[in-house]
C-alpha cells in the first residue's frame, strides 16, 4: 500500500505475528493482575463485570472536552480517546466511548463551534468495546460507521481480549446495527469541513484492523491503541496484532507527519512527536530485549523471573506492581520476538 501524505509510506509486512492491545486503563492491568491467582489460567471476564469491577460508574462519568484547533477536538471520557471534526458540512467523530457516555459525547460535540450540524461519519479505530460500544448509538443518529475491512468481522463475532497476563475480557459479538456500513482496505480520503482526512490501515499492529486517521489540514494524527500513554501497551494477538506492526506503524506515522503534528493516542493526553518517537525506541528496546534473551536460550519464565525489562520499568512500568512487566514480556515473546 501506498500513503501519499508528506512523503510516501509503503506499508510492509501483512502477515506478521499477532499482537493485540487492548487500551484500557492503565490502572485496570495493574488491578486485575494483582488481584488474580497466580498460574492457571486467568478467568475471563464479561464486559459488563468488567467495567463493574475497574471502572467508575460509566452514567457518573464526564466528558473533557480539549480544543485542539480550527473545528478539531480532543473528547474525553473514560474509554478510548474520541476525535471531533466539526465544521459547515457536519460532523465526523473518531471512536465513540461507551455507549453509556454517547449521550454526553453528544452533548459535548454540540457544545463546539458549528457542533449542531448533522453527525455524518464514526470510524473506528479498532475494535475493542472501549472505542466501539457506542457504535449503534451513533448510526441511529446517523452517522456512517467507517473502519478498515478485517474491523467488521472482529466486531461481528467479538473475542476475548487479553494483556498477555491476569486480564482477559470476553467482547460480545456486536448487534447489526454497531457493524460499520463503509470499509476500506489500505487507505480512503473523506472530505468535508475543508479537511482532507485521510484513513490509513495498518493490518497487523494493535489488531489487524487498526486504522490511523489523519487531519492533513489541522496538522492532528488519532492513532488508536497503537500510541497510548500509559506505558507498556497491550498488543492484541490474538486478534492479529503484533509487536513489529506496533512498531511498523509507529514509525510510518513519525516518517511520514510535519513536525508540528498533535498526536492523539488510544488512551492519555494529546502528545507530540518526541513522545510519539519515545514510545516507538520503547517498543523497539524492550522487543529486541527479549529476542535477545530468547536468542541466550531463555524460557519464557526465566525471562519474567529475571525481570528482563527492568531497565524499562519505571518509566512505562509499574515499579510497584512487576506484573504488568511480565505481562509485556509473554506479549513480545508471543509475538515473535
Ligand atoms: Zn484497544
Amino acid at each position: 500500500m501506498t500513503i501519499t501524505y508528506r512523503h510516501s509510506w509503503r506499508a510492509r509486512g501483512r502477515a506478521a505475528l499477532p499482537l493485540l492491545a487492548l487500551a484500557l486503563l492503565p490502572v485496570v492491568a495493574a488491578r486485575a493482575a494483582a488481584a488474580a491467582a497466580p498460574a492457571a489460567e486467568p478467568p475471563v471476564l464479561e464486559e459488563d463485570a468488567f467495567l463493574a469491577k475497574y471502572y467508575p460508574p460509566l452514567d457518573k462519568a464526564n466528558v473533557r472536552v480539549t480544543p485542539i484547533g480550527d473545528g478539531v477536538a480532543l473528547l474525553q471520557g473514560v474509554g478510548g480517546n474520541v476525535l471531533a471534526l466539526t465544521g459547515a458540512d457536519g460532523t465526523l467523530l473518531v471512536d465513540g466511548e461507551f455507549a453509556a457516555l454517547a449521550p454526553k459525547i453528544e452533548a459535548a460535540v454540540h457544545g463546539l463551534p458549528s457542533g449542531d450540524k448533522p453527525l455524518r461519519y464514526l470510524i473506528d479505530t479498532h475494535y475493542h468495546f472501549d472505542h466501539t460500544d457506542a457504535n449503534a448509538a451513533f448510526a441511529a443518529l446517523g452517522a456512517v460507521v467507517v473502519a478498515a475491512d478485517p474491523l467488521r468481522a472482529r466486531l461481528a463475532s467479538g473475542g476475548v481480549i487479553s494483556d498477555g497476563g491476569k486480564l482477559r475480557v470476553h467482547q460480545a459479538a456486536a448487534k447489526p446495527q454497531a457493524l460499520p456500513t463503509l470499509t476500506y482496505d489500505h487507505q480512503m480520503t473523506l472530505r468535508m469541513d475543508g479537511e482532507e482526512v485521510l484513513l490509513v490501515h495498518f493490518p497487523a499492529a494493535h489488531t489487524d484492523g487498526d486504522t490511523v486517521v489523519f487531519l492533513k489540514n489541522a496538522h492532528v494524527v488519532h492513532m488508536g491503541d497503537i500510541f497510548v500513554r500509559y506505558g507498556f501497551p497491550l498488543i492484541d494477538l490474538k486478534a492479529g496484532g503484533s509487536v513489529a506492526g506496533m512498531i511498523k506503524a509507529c514509525r510510518a506515522v513519525l516518517a511520514g507527519i510535519p513536525d508540528d503534528m498533535q498526536i492523539i493516542p488510544g488512551h492519555g493526553d494529546l502528545s507530540s512527536i518526541a513522545d510519539l518517537a519515545a514510545y516507538t525506541r520503547m517498543l523497539e528496546q524492550t522487543s529486541a530485549a527479549v529476542a535477545k534473551a530468547r536468542r541466550a536460550g531463555k524460557s519464557l519464565e526465566q525471562m519474567k523471573r529475571e525481570n528482563v525489562l527492568a531497565p524499562w520499568v519505571e518509566r512505562w512500568g509499574d515499579p510497584k506492581d512487576p506484573s504488568r512487566a511480565q505481562a509485556f514480556i509473554d506479549v513480545l515473546y508471543h509475538s515473535g520476538s
